[in-house]
């Protein structure tokens, strides 16, 4: 088989509990490995002791229990947050620290037990977990010596355990976990070729074991206050009694219905009473609910209700509760499946993916630009013009056939072979200023539930002002509310952008991504630079409360955005004379409408008869483009209407940013109109907006045909057409705030980025 055992490791690092996992050389399956006192379990209680010592595991929990000084738990709740955790013995320690400290722990006793290096290790997070928690995470790994191949969901590894040994195909498992302190629920599927596909998940990461145990609390105050008349402020060791007592309650209540308690409390005596399964059911219902809705909200997400899912999947401590499995048996109609050990499937199921080929990036197309608002005082924020498409949510079809009995063995080989996918929780956004440029909002770049890692297609751009910043800030947010509602990833802060000597708005291309460990990375360049620019990282300002109100008047103004524009002449026979002459002053006037225009612009000219000829390429000279125009003499291109301009318009068009325009002035009708109409919506479906202006004895069905935008086809009269080309620049270059003409399409060409560089080994 060749596997090496105790080199490759899985790690399930609980709040409450850790345990760690190896595949067994002889039957390759994966199995606990127990630290060096024989426990499958390591609680997650770590003890400084006066002398410098360190204990962790029962012993600490112990210690813990009685009251001990120098015992800390719980701090994976708030892994990703700033500052001290705890502090004794004149040292502090931040969640990090303390989660490394159980790490390198976890790794030692492996080792001693196994015999061998631990070299590679897949730590399991909450499928909840933002950026943020993983990072720290994968910090808290390093500082522990461990080398970490991946960071993946617990309820992901669950379901690859239970996968291992019950594989049905097309089985849709919701698997709910429900620990110390977090909830998450995730839908998993079995597909063809052994593949794990996670479809959905959400969870809610201040929930948890410990919720129920502080419930507990209340109900045993309300019995001391009722029945021996007392409470914490005649006696405050009463609340410490009470709380070191809950959890040991809680677990008696799921072997009986009823217990009798007795606490000592200190200057008062000993406190006797007892407790029902049925109170501590009904004062803890609520959360149960919550959890239950989180399992419509995932099911609901992915066009399911509770009859397709195959099964439920117990994970967690905290579902040893009666009440729990109870609940979803009525919710679902289905026995819950308690076939993975609650408190060793998280660790197993890692064990099996850190041997298993990383995935590779997907690719989510938003289909979205954003032009930020330069007199925004470089707050480099988005300002959207159009509402962004983006790849649809998988949606599998409803009511799976599940092949195969209930229970089958995958075999090791297909175990190995097992591959899987999994989804980020949460939405990726920035905050952004709406259309009307009122408001700042929350704009989605990275939709939740995305296939990881995964990455925009298209990097967002936006122009810094004309008065040379060469640094903007974005503020990356996780979760799809206000902006104020979410987590807030991170403010980076893009440095060292160039300015040409025109002092033309610059272009910024700006990558999202998250890797395959579910974490955040910003990428940027400037126009189509290759290399990235600097990107730092500062704190996020305390004082945030700015993105809750409505944008200031003065931050509202809207940028001018670029404007491309290709103006197509027919040349024909029947323009010769004092028709081509006015069409021509009529070009002309178009360019000098132009002039003053602040968000730049680039001008190309195409004549088309028989053939298109391109007469000027796209150019900001306008002196120049006008020369061109005056150098159009009619029939140059042949003499008839065999031919159009639109292959010519897209390939100048693409590529360039900001607002793109043909405008194709026709006199007669075209020979090949049906083609030149299939060539034209090439150009429709790349959103260019294409005008057709007509006189003489034009077409005006054909130029509807050809037109697209906000801006109908015209036909006017032979002596309007000076007036009709210089409305025609005046409604482009006036509309540009409202981006009516903004280009949404995601050129598939648009980016070749590297993964990001943690990402590049
Ligand atoms: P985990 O984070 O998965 O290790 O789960 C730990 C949580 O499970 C803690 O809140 C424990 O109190 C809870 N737990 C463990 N055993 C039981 C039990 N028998 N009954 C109720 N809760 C339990």
């Amino acid at each position: 088989m060749g596997i090496k055992i105790g080199k490759k490791v899985g790690v399930d690092l609980g709040t409450t509990n850790c345990a760690v996992a190896v595949l067994d050389e002889k039957t390759g399956k994966p199995i606990i490995i127990p630290n060096s006192q024989g426990e499958k379990i390591t609680p997650s209680v770590i003890q400084f002791t006066e002398d410098g010592g360190v204990i962790v595991g029962s012993e600490a929990k112990e210690a813990f229990e009685l009251g001990e000084s120098g015992c800390t738990s719980a701090f994976k709740r708030n892994m990703g947050k700033e500052g001290t955790y705890c502090s004794f013995y004149g040292k502090s320690y931040t969640p990090v620290e303390l989660s490394a400290i159980l790490l390198r722990y976890l790794k030692e006793e492996t080792e001693k037990v196994t015999g061998q290096k631990i070299d590679e290790a897949v730590i399991t997070v909450p499928a909840y977990f933002y950026s943020k928690e993983r990072s720290a995470t994968m910090q808290a790994a390093r500082m522990a010596g461990l080398n970490v191949r991946q960071i993946i969901n617990e309820p992901t590894a669950a379901a690859m355990n239970y996968g291992v040994n019950h594989w049905r195909e097309n089985a849709v498992i919701m698997v709910y976990d429900l620990g110390g302190g977090t909830f998450d629920v995730t839908l998993v599927q079995m597909k063809k070729d052994s593949q794990m596909v996670t479809l959905s998940t959400a969870g809610d990461h201040t929930l948890g074991g410990k919720d129920w145990d502080s419930r507990l609390c209340g109900i045993l105050k309300q019995k001391i206050w009722e029945e021996a008349g007392i409470s914490s402020s005649d006696y405050p060791e009463i609340d410490r009694t009470v709380t070191r007592s809950a959890e040991k309650i809680k677990k008696q209540l799921t072997e009986r219905r009823e217990i009798r308690v007795t606490l000592p409390i200190p200057g008062y005596g000993r406190f006797t009473t007892s407790v029902t399964l049925e109170e501590f059911e009904k004062s803890t219902r609520d959360l149960l609910e919550k959890t239950g809705n989180l399992c419509g909200s995932v099911l609901a997400d992915m066009n399911m209700g509770w009859e397709d899912v195959t099964d439920v999947l117990l994970v967690g401590g905290s579902t040893r509760m009666k009440q729990v499995a109870e609940y979803l048996e009525e919710k679902s109609g289905h026995t819950p499946l308690s076939q993975v050990h609650p408190d060793e499937a998280v660790a197993l199921g890692a064990a099996i993916q850190v041997h298993q080929p990383l995935p590779e990036y997907t690719v989510v197309t938003v289909a979205s630009r954003a032009v930020p608002d330069d007199s925004r005082k470089n707050s480099g924020l988005f300002n959207f013009k159009k509402k962004e498409k983006v790849s649809e949510p998988k949606s599998p079809e409803r009511k799976y056939k599940v092949d195969g009995p209930v229970g089958q063995e995958i075999s090791f080989d297909n175990a190995l072979k097992m591959t899987h996918v999994d989804v980020a929780a949460h939405a990726m956004g920035v905050i952004a200023v709406n259309t009307e440029g009122t408001r700042y909002i929350n704009k989605t770049i990275i939709p939740a539930n995305q296939r990881i890692p995964v990455k925009c297609a298209e990097a967002f751009r936006y122009y810094t002002s004309a008065k040379g910043e060469n640094e903007v800030e974005i503020y990356v947010l996780q979760g799809e509310r206000e902006p104020l509602d979410c987590q807030i990833v991170g403010k980076y802060v893009v440095s060292g952008i160039r300015h040409d000597r025109t002092q033309n708005p610059t272009l910024i291309r700006i990558q999202y991504s998250y890797d395959l460990n579910g974490v955040v990375h910003v990428q940027a360049r400037q126009g189509n630079d290759t290399r990235d620019l600097p990107i730092r990282e500062e704190p996020v300002p305390e004082d945030m409360s700015k993105y809750g109100r409505p944008v200031e008047q003065e931050e509202g103004e809207l940028i001018a955005e670029p404007i491309s524009a290709v103006m197509a002449v027919d040349v024909s026979g029947s323009m010769s004379g004092q028709p081509i002459k006015d069409a021509l002053k009529a070009m002309c006037n178009f360019v000098d409408q132009f002039r003053d225009y602040e968000g730049g612009v680039k001008i190309g000219v195409i004549a088309v008869s028989d053939r298109s000829q391109v007469v000027q390429q796209l150019t900001g000279d306008l002196e120049k483009c006008k020369a061109s125009i005056r150098s159009i003499k009619s029939c140059m291109t042949g003499v008839c209407n065999a031919g159009h301009p639109f292959a010519d318009v897209l390939r100048m068009l693409k590529g360039e940013e900001g607002k793109r325009v043909a405008i194709v002035l026709a006199d007669g009708v075209w020979e090949h109109q049906d083609t030149a109409i299939e060539a034209a919506k090439k150009c429709h479906r790349k959103d260019i907006s294409v005008i057709g202006i007509g006189f003489g004895s034009a077409d005006e069905k054909f130029l509807r045909d050809i037109s697209h935008g906000d801006m109908e086809a015209m036909l006017v009269a032979q002596s309007e057409l000076v007036h009709s080309f210089g409305k025609i620049a005046q409604e482009i270059s006036a509309d540009r705030s409202r981006g009516k003409h903004g280009r949404g399409g995601a050129d598939s060409d648009a980016l070749t980025w590297e993964a990001p560089d943690e990402q590049r080994k």
